[in-house]
C-alpha cells in the first residue's frame, strides 16, 4: 500500500509503498477514506511524542470501511463504515473496567504507538471495544474529523467541564479544537467567549455560535476583558491551543468555582505551564484534562449530529491528497489555515 513514511524526526516524510497491514485476532483492517490532519500529528513528527517508534506513519483522525477482520472480532464485517477515537483502550485493565478507555493503561493509538492512517489502510486494535460504526448520512470526511478534535472538546465541555445551559464558556485558541468546542458549548446552551490572535478565525468562532469575541493580539489583559463580557469569569474555560499564555489565561478569568479544563496538548518547552495556584485555592477552581472521549460516548454525540445541533461538517476547511499531506502535515504550527484539513484522496 501506500503511505507517508517518516525515517527520522523532523526531516520531510515520504510517499513509500509498504507492505499491506494484517488485522490481529482482536483488531481489523481499515481501507482509509478520509484522515484529518492535526497538530498532534506535528508534535509527532517533531519527536515530542515516546510513543512513536520509527519508521513511523502518522495519522489518527480517521474514518474509512473494514476491509478485513480478525478471527476474534464479533461486532464488526467486511464493508461496514467506521471511525475510531484517537485513543484505544485494551478492554482488560481498570481504567477500561471502569468505562474510561480514554485514560487505559495500555493505549492503542494509530499514528502514535502504532502505524497511522496516512495510508491506505491502517491496522485498529481491540475492534469491538473502539470502533465507531458512523451514520449513512455521515460522510467519511467529516466522520475522519470527530475522532480527535471534536470528540476531545465534546467531553471537555460535556463530560468534562459539565457545561449547562446559560453558563458562560471561554474558549481560549479557535483551531479545530476551539471551533469544536464553540460549536458544542453553543448546542448545550452555554454563551461562549471566543479568544484568538486572528480576526478571520474570530469570524469563524461568531459563525459557529459564540456570542462574543476578544483578539488577544489587540488586548493587553485578556483574562480582565473575559471577565468584564462574563460578569464575573466564565464558568468554564477551556485552553484549546496548548501553550503558557492561554493556560494561564483560560484559568485567570474563571469565576469562583469554575472549571479550567486543558484540551491543547502541552509538550515540549511548554510542559510545564506556570499556573496561578493562589487562585486555585482561593476562589476553589478545577483543573481538569480531557483525553479524547471513548468509543461508547459517541452515541450521545452522533445524536446530536443527526438532530442537526451538532454540524461538525462546519469545521472542514480544505481537502487535500495524500500527497498533499506531507506539507500539510509540516507546517501545522503555522497556524495559517482555517478549519480541519482533511486528506480525502489515497
Ligand atoms: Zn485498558
Ligand atoms: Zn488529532
Amino acid at each position: 500500500m501506500k503511505a507517508v513514511v517518516y525515517e527520522a524526526f523532523s526531516t520531510p516524510p515520504r510517499i513509500m509503498t509498504v507492505p499491506d497491514p494484517t488485522p490481529e485476532a482482536h483488531g481489523v483492517v481499515v481501507k482509509v477514506m478520509a484522515t484529518g490532519v492535526c497538530r498532534s500529528d506535528w508534535h509527532g513528527w517533531v519527536g515530542h511524542d515516546a510513543d512513536i517508534q520509527l519508521p513511523h506513519v502518522p495519522g489518527h483522525e480517521l474514518a474509512g470501511i473494514v476491509e478485513a477482520v480478525g478471527k476474534n472480532v464479533t461486532t464488526w464485517k467486511i464493508g461496514d463504515r467506521v471511525t475510531v477515537p484517537f485513543v484505544g483502550g485494551c478492554g482488560a485493565c481498570p481504567e477500561c473496567h471502569s468505562g474510561n478507555h480514554q485514560v487505559c493503561d495500555r493505549q492503542f493509538q494509530p499514528g502514535f504507538t502504532h502505524w497511522g492512517s496516512f495510508a491506505q489502510y491502517v491496522a485498529l486494535h481491540q475492534a469491538d471495544i473502539n470502533l465507531v460504526r458512523l451514520p449513512d448520512t455521515l460522510d467519511f470526511a467529516t466522520a475522519a474529523s470527530l475522532g480527535c478534535r471534536f470528540v476531545t472538546s465534546f467531553r471537555a465541555v460535556v463530560d468534562q467541564g459539565k457545561t449547562s445551559a446559560g453558563q458562560w464558556v471561554a474558549v481560549h485558541g479557535c483551531g479545530g479544537v476551539g471551533l469544536s468546542a464553540i460549536m458544542i458549548a453553543n448546542a448545550v446552551g452555554a454563551n461562549v467567549v471566543a479568544i484568538d490572535i486572528s480576526d478571520e478565525k474570530l469570524a469563524l468562532a461568531r459563525a459557529l455560535g459564540a456570542v462574543a469575541t476578544v483578539n488577544a493580539a489587540q488586548t493587553p489583559q485578556v483574562a480582565e476583558a473575559v471577565i468584564e463580557i462574563t460578569r464575573g469569569g466564565a464558568h468554564v474555560s477551556l485552553d484549546a491551543l496548548g501553550h503558557p499564555a492561554t493556560c494561564f489565561n483560560s484559568i485567570s478569568n474563571l469565576r469562583k468555582r469554575g472549571k479550567h479544563v486543558q484540551v491543547g496538548l502541552m509538550l515540549g518547552d511548554h510542559s510545564a505551564p506556570a499556573i496561578p495556584m493562589s487562585r486555585v485555592i482561593a476562589q476553589e477552581l478545577e483543573i481538569l484534562g480531557s483525553h479524547g472521549m471513548q468509543a461508547h460516548r459517541y452515541d450521545a454525540m452522533m445524536a446530536m449530529i443527526r438532530s442537526g445541533k451538532l454540524a461538525p461538517e462546519k469545521l472542514i476547511g480544505k481537502t487535500i491528497t495524500l500527497e498533499q499531506s506531507i506539507d500539510a502535515l509540516m507546517s501545522m504550527d503555522k497556524f495559517e489555515v482555517a478549519g480541519v484539513t482533511v486528506v480525502t484522496e489515497f
